[in-house]
């Protein structure tokens, strides 16, 4: 599984980075981004996807289900 999250439409309120923080992190603009390796993956958007952990999948599906801007979006 993938997964990658579109800023634009982010809003910022963090609920992914409370529900997931291995894969989801605020940065400095305020808006969240996917992360591998324990940092902020590329320039986000598409670009910056990448692969989920088998063991945080459930987390990464309960951010995309509750995301507020509906910018989280799962690759299988
Ligand atoms: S849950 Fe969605 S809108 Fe909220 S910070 Fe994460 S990506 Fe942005």
């Amino acid at each position: 599984m993938k997964v990658w999250v579109d800023q634009e439409y982010c809003t910022g309120d963090g609920l992914c980075e409370e529900l997931c923080p291995q894969v989801f992190r605020l940065a400095d603009d305020g808006l969240a981004y996917v992360m591998e390796g324990g940092e902020i993956r590329g320039p986000g958007g598409r670009t910056g996807t990448v692969a989920v952990p088998p063991e945080l999948e459930d987390e990464v599906l309960d951010a995309q289900a509750q995301c507020a801007g509906e910018c989280i979006y799962v690759e299988r």
